[in-house]
């Protein structure tokens, strides 16, 4: 089962449930975690996982053999991203507005063109103590397009789990998605089977609320709600949520200590074990959405 962990809005406390939510879960089943947020991953601060694997990932880019080009334009016609141009007796590709999508490579009649990667990131893999098969990507400075580096991530293939965690129950994986409601959110929630929605009660995060709401409408994903620092600011995201048939799981409150602990990287249920009844419920509640 894969559940996704998503927030219009930056700064909600999406990484925290998440996080809380892959302890808790680690218990019983066995968890894999993909931090999604490949602009600036930082479940690790909280996991902390073994990092011991590094792979770079990227696009492939065309490159143009000029002695079999004949100009033809074919492979700028069929380029949708205006990346490959043909100036008179000049190909030029144009590697920032490439997405690798290899259309010019299949479409040249010459067999001018192959391909060669351009790195645009890495995942790095490994495990926590818990068990917890965990993988980020990473996007380098400069970079654009996180989707390819997504794409790689969503198929990573854990190690084997350390003896006794084998055995363990369910098979979940957990997606931390990057914040926002553009193409690496479509990317983070694609082929997922819950979507779990972390938003504040402002109105600021009813707006971004309902634009993450959307994109999971979109994809037919079934989708909760967890308001976090419940308190702070009025009921409109409740009323939102009852008219738009979208459960509220889980309330966490606004609580110096709670920011406290985040703040110095503890999972919520670490720093707080009463969270732990929660969230375990608040899982629960997710496996029974999805199967129901
Ligand atoms: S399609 Fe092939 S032959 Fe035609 S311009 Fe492009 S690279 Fe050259
Ligand atoms: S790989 Fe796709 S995006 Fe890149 S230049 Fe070729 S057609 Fe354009």
């Amino acid at each position: 089962m894969r559940i996704v962990v998503a927030s219009g809005k930056g700064g909600t406390g999406k990484t925290t449930v998440a996080t809380s939510l892959a302890r808790v879960a680690a218990e019983r089943d066995r968890v894999r975690f993909l931090d999604c947020d490949v602009e600036a991953p930082n479940a690790a601060l909280f996991l902390h996982p073994v990092l011991d694997s590094h792979r770079e990932v990227g696009i492939r880019v065309p490159r143009v053999d000029a002695d079999a080009c004949t100009y033809c334009g074919r492979c700028a016609e069929v380029c949708q991203f205006n990346a490959i141009a043909v100036v008179g007796q000049k190909t030029l590709v144009f590697d920032d507005l490439c997405h690798g999508c290899g259309s010019c490579t299949w479409n040249c009649p010459e067999q001018a063109i192959s391909e060669q990667l351009a790195v645009t990131g890495v995942i790095d893999s490994g495990q926590t103590a818990e068990g917890i098969a965990f993988a980020q990507g990473v996007m380098n400075v400069g970079q654009t397009m996180g989707v390819p580096i997504l794409r790689e991530l969503k198929q990573w293939t854990a190690a084997p789990p350390p003896v006794g965690h084998d055995l363990r129950g369910r098979a979940l994986e957990i997606r931390d998605a990057p914040p926002g409601a553009s193409c690496p959110v479509v990317e983070t929630m694609r082929g997922a089977d819950f979507v779990l929605l972390v938003t504040e009660p402002t109105p600021f995060g009813l707006h971004d609320l309902k634009q993450v709401v959307a994109i999971a409408r979109e994809l037919g994903l079934p989708a909760g709600v967890v308001i976090n620092r419940d308190g702070i600011g009025d009921d409109a995201v409740a009323a939102y949520c009852a008219e738009s048939d979208l459960p509220i799981l889980l309330r966490i409150p606004m609580e110096r200590r709670i920011a406290e602990a985040i703040a110095s990287g503890q999972p919520l249920v670490e720093a707080e074990p009463r969270y732990r009844p929660e969230f375990q419920t608040l899982l629960e509640h997710i496996v029974a959405g999805v199967n129901a």
